[in-house]
Parts: C-alpha cells; sequence; structure tokens
C-alpha cells in the first residue's frame, strides 16, 4: 500500500504501540490511586506530559490532555467566550477552519454570539492585517488555525497575537495547530496565542488523544468537563494513561531529528510538484508551504473517482479533506475556483516515512486516470 494521507491519520510506529501495550499490561493504575503502584503512574503521566510540554515549548503545567484536536478546540473557544463574556460576544475567525472551529462557533452563532468569518485569498492565505481588521472593542476570541488541513496554508498567528495587543490587549487567542505540531515548528512561549490545540494521531500517536496548551492570560480556565477534578480540576475524566505513554513516545520518536524529517517531506514534497504538473489538467491548488500537504486538481475528473481509482490500487489520498465525509470542502468553497477545478480538489500529504518512489506510483496511476477514464464534467 502507498499511504499518502498523513494529513488525515498517520501509522503508529512499533515502538510506539509497545510503549502502549507496556502501560496496558503491566503499569495499568489509576494516576490518582494513592498506593505505590497508582503513585508510580502518576509520576509516569507527568514524565509524559514533560516530554510533549518541550515540543511545545511551554511549562508542563500549561499542558492538559484531551481526547483529541476537536476537543481541544472547542475546550479553548467555550474556555475563551466565558472568561471574556462580559468584553462581548463577538469572534473572529476564517472560513477555512476545520469544522471543529466552525461548528463549534456556528453553535455559539445559536447561542447569541456573532461571528466574523474571514476570507482568504485566491491562494488560500489569510493575512494578519484582514484578522485584525475584524477585532472590535467587543471582540472576546479570535481562533485562526496555523497551518491548513486541506492546502498545506500557513498562517501568521504570531503577528495576530502582536498585533492584538494593539488593537484589544482583552482579546483571547486562539490556534488550532492540529496540522501545525512538528510540522512547522513554533514554540508556544513565543508565539503568543493563548490557546493552542495539538492531536496524537497526526503525528504517529494512536487516535484518541490531544492536548491543549492554556496560557497565563487566561485565568480560571472553565472546565469543558467538570467532574473528578483530573488535570488540575480543568478537564475531569480518568487519565488516558496508554495513549499519554504513546503520545509522548510519538513525540519523543519524531522530536528526534525533527529538521531532517521536515526537510525529507519538503523534498518530497517539491518531487511531487515536479511529477504531479508534469500530468495534463492537473494543477497544484494554492501555495501551502507547509511540509507535509499538496492539494492539486485534475481539472475535470471529479475527485471521489480519482480517489476510487487509486484506492483501489492501493494508493491512499484524499478528496479534500478526510474529515468530512464526502461534504462539499468549505476550504475549497473559499477559493472560489472554477467549477471544474474545484470538483477535482485532491490532497496527498506525507509523513518521514514517504519515500519518493511512492510519489512515482501515486503520479502514474493519476496520469493512467487522466488517460483511460473519461472526464465527467
Ligand atoms: N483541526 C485540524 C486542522 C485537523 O486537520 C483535524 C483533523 O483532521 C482536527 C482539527 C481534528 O483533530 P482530531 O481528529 O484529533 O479531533
Amino acid at each position: 500500500m502507498i499511504y499518502l494521507d498523513h494529513a488525515a491519520t498517520t501509522p503508529v510506529p512499533k515502538a510506539v504501540a509497545d510503549a502502549m501495550y507496556t502501560v496496558l499490561t503491566e503499569q495499568y493504575a489509576n494516576p490518582n490511586a494513592q498506593y505505590p503502584f497508582g503513585q508510580e503512574m502518576r509520576r509516569s503521566v507527568e514524565d509524559w506530559r514533560a516530554v510533549i510540554a518541550k515540543a511545545v515549548d511551554c511549562e508542563a503545567n500549561q499542558l492538559f490532555f484531551t481526547s483529541c484536536g476537536t476537543e481541544g478546540d472547542n475546550w479553548a473557544i467555550r474556555a475563551a467566550c466565558w472568561q471574556n463574556r462580559h468584553v462581548g460576544r463577538h469572534i473572529v475567525t476564517t472560513a477555512v477552519e476545520h469544522h471543529a472551529v466552525l461548528n463549534c462557533c456556528q453553535q455559539l452563532e445559536q447561542e447569541g454570539w456573532e461571528v466574523t468569518t474571514i476570507l482568504p485569498d485566491q491562494n488560500g492565505d489569510i493575512s494578519a492585517e484582514s484578522v485584525l481588521a475584524a477585532v472590535r472593542p467587543d471582540t472576546a476570541l479570535v481562533s485562526v488555525m496555523m497551518v491548513n488541513n486541506e492546502l498545506g496554508s500557513i498562517y501568521p498567528i504570531a503577528d495576530i497575537a502582536k498585533g492584538l495587543k494593539a488593537v484589544n490587549e482583552k482579546t483571547l487567542l486562539h490556534t488550532d495547530a492540529v496540522q501545525g505540531f512538528l510540522k512547522v515548528p513554533f514554540s508556544a512561549k513565543a508565539l503568543g496565542a493563548d490557546f493552542i490545540a495539538i492531536s496524537g494521531h497526526k503525528v504517529g500517536a494512536p487516535k484518541g488523544i490531544g492536548a491543549l496548551y492554556i496560557g497565563p492570560r487566561v485565568r480560571n480556565p472553565r472546565p469543558l468537563l467538570p467532574g473528578g477534578g483530573q488535570e488540575m480540576g480543568l478537564r475531569s475524566g480518568t487519565e488516558a494513561t496508554a495513549q499519554i505513554a504513546g503520545f509522548a513516545k510519538a513525540v519523543e520518536l519524531r522530536w528526534d531529528h525533527l529538521e531532517d524529517k521536515l526537510r525529507h517531506m519538503a523534498e518530497v514534497k517539491a518531487y511531487a510538484v515536479e511529477k504531479l504538473t508534469a500530468i495534463p489538467d492537473l494543477q497544484i491548488i494554492g501555495d501551502g508551504k507547509a511540509p507535509h500537504v499538496l492539494s492539486a486538481s485534475m481539472a475535470g475528473w471529479p475527485s471521489q473517482n480519482v480517489v476510487n481509482d487509486l484506492g483501489s490500487q492501493g494508493i491512499c489520498v484524499s478528496a479534500g479533506s478526510a474529515c468530512h465525509h464526502g461534504k462539499s470542502s468549505q476550504v475549497v468553497a473559499a477559493l472560489h475556483l472554477p467549477k471544474r477545478v474545484a470538483a477535482g480538489v485532491i490532497r496527498l500529504s506525507f509523513g518521514p516515512e514517504t519515500t519518493f518512489a511512492d510519489i512515482d506510483a501515486c503520479a502514474e496511476a493519476l496520469r493512467n486516470h487522466h488517460n483511460h477514464r473519461m472526464p465527467m464534467l
């Protein structure tokens, strides 16, 4: 199989599965238990938190485990709106956010909040100026993703954070860094965002684990899940110890020679651009600079047919984002592409394991699709 869908999820390395297996079978104590077996697990959980905090560049006590990126996004947005409910009931976000953000904002709209949605330019880029221009005295929250999951566009979070200080220093800033974490290195300390959501399964950890960084400007953050008081009272529920162990091991593995891995992914992406653009009717969409995501369209050949054809040959690519179950992509819609181009958008995404031979095979399958299947549009 040729797996070119690392932005959807990633394979779990054996060392990660082994670390999880040990926790499941031998170190299964509840970290909240008072006897030594439980206290040992508590120490391990805190060691694993420290590993991930180091990669985010924050203090360990600023990082809270969640079940996924979606949970971190929802928690951050709700917590920001709660803290700033007296500042106003206005949110600024973008049209190209993941549904974890868009649908949470939509829910808030139903509860009486006003949401301003910034549109990207034709390349899929969002400028700090366009975001800051929408901020008002009553803006409680700005939520802008770090890296777009369909285009690989990198958004200027640090500039937005800097600009917010001048425009409205009370406005809190959330960034969905699910596609940025360990792909576009950042430091939580330097970035200036108040909330940063990350997810394990995009970097070799199992599904079902994520984390949320909560910065010092967030006072008494509102728990998303009130209950038994885990995660410093902010996210109750017995810690998912095996997933946390897997997350830490995956981060440790990625962190090792990270620059080499990112350089390799960028080289694979550049090679894919070269190979794909040699195919008739195929064009690259957007100008995404993240090393692991490439968006392309074979104008006139519907993406779902391409995905199915390649899939039947064991080549996994996605039609836009795999997260929205066949619904048309809000990201593609926001680019206002010609209909034939928009309907043909596919996403290739890469990991440290992706080879140039994988790209050759994918390019050949795409060329065959073009030559032997009828365009339908
Ligand atoms: N945000 C972005 C940008 C994503 O790409 C994804 C998943 O694809 C998510 C959030 C949701 O993450 P999770 O699957 O961990 O809930």
